[in-house]
């Protein structure tokens, strides 16, 4: 009997989940996802892949709980649990915002190569927007800071984020490739490259020493260029926002090489403990609030909300933006002087 029960209930999620597929695809050959913008567009659209979703987290924690390499001490199934959560909510905020947006598009983009490179530069347009405030608003850094916790580099990073930072990176990045025209197809293609070319890049000195993939460092952004990323010294703070293409660092200023004579230091400047679950999650949320509760008035509360990390009510600012310029003001200058 209960064997019975068991195959029917197979079959039951086999044909909604048939049934699901059935609508994505139908959706993606008329070319209209309003749909997505009601929650019942959003369940029909996704539903069908929770099951595997969940599969590829545990198998993902597993391997890498196998080969040692998470540093924090989360328990198997809390870490399974924040990641499926994170993706969930994330793909849901995709499909909302495909929705709501696709109306708007500016253009109409087709899968075709030259498109591609147009949704690609849109792309990294949109990563470089989100990636720029979750390091220049206080609150988003909140979310952003987990992922530079870590004082060594290996391919966990990757997997280190809060787990409300995908969605937010994901509703701002699809609302910009949607409103700018990019194809919801083509958008998926380039998330899936800029998904493993985005963990590539947190490739360990320990695999590849040299990380500047020779002249490839000229021409796109390399693991080294993300070592910088992820770097607390003054000269390297806060550059390198891009993921594969780095054109937006380029035009925005942000963009610097590794240089030898400056090794990379990885982590945040506040102190802090990086074994330490707690305070690599919520480290940062709890110095917000600290700061907010002693600044006087409502006003002030609130700027330090959205004003960079380092920004102070009484005028004693340390920003990113500070520590860099007055390193590059001190330090700098006098070792090219006598260099030249
Ligand atoms: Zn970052
Ligand atoms: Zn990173």
């Amino acid at each position: 009997m209960i064997a019975l029960i068991n195959i029917f209930s197979i079959l039951y999620d086999q044909l909604i989940g048939f049934l699901g597929i059935g609508s994505l695809l139908k959706m993606y050959q008329s070319g209209d996802y309003s749909s997505l913008h009601t929650l019942q567009g959003i369940e029909g659209a996704i539903g069908p892949f929770i099951p595997l979703l969940l599969i590829i987290e545990i198998v993902r924690a597993a391997f890498y709980k196998r080969f040692r390499v998470i540093d924090y001490k989360v328990q198997f199934f809390t870490y399974v649990f924040n990641s499926f959560i994170g993706r969930f909510i994330s793909i849901a905020a995709v499909a909302f915002c495909i929705g709501l947006f696709e109306k708007y598009a500016i253009i109409k983009t087709t899968f075709n190569w030259y498109w591609l490179i147009y949704g690609y530069v849109v792309w990294e347009l949109s990563h470089f927007v989100y990636h720029y405030l979750a390091h220049k608003v206080r609150l988003f850094w909140c979310l952003h800071s987990t992922h530079h916790a870590p004082q060594t580099m290996n391919l966990s990073v990757t997997y280190a984020h809060f787990f409300l930072e995908g969605p937010y990176a994901d509703v701002i990045r699809t609302s910009i490739c949607i409103l700018l025209g990019v194809n919801p197809a083509l958008l998926f293609f380039i998330m899936f490259i800029d998904g493993t070319w985005g963990a590539f890049i947190h490739v360990g000195e320990n695999i590849l020493k040299n990380a500047r993939l020779g002249f490839l460092n000229n021409i796109i952004l390399t693991p080294s260029h993300h070592r910088v990323h992820h770097a607390r010294n003054p000269y390297y703070m806060d550059t390198n926002f891009c993921n594969l293409l780095n054109i937006w660092d380029k035009v925005f200023g942000t963009y610097v090489t590794e240089k030898k004579e400056i090794p990379v230091e990885y982590g945040i400047t506040r102190k802090m403990n990086p074994n330490n679950f707690p305070d690599v999650y919520f480290g940062e949320f709890a110095a917000l609030f600290h700061d907010i509760k002693k600044a006087p008035g409502i006003k002030n509360k609130f700027l330090y909300l959205v004003m960079p990390p380092g920004w102070s009510h009484t005028g004693e600012h340390k920003t990113a933006h500070m520590v860099r310029k007055e390193f590059l003001e001190t330090e700098m200058k006098p070792a090219q002087m006598t260099t030249s």
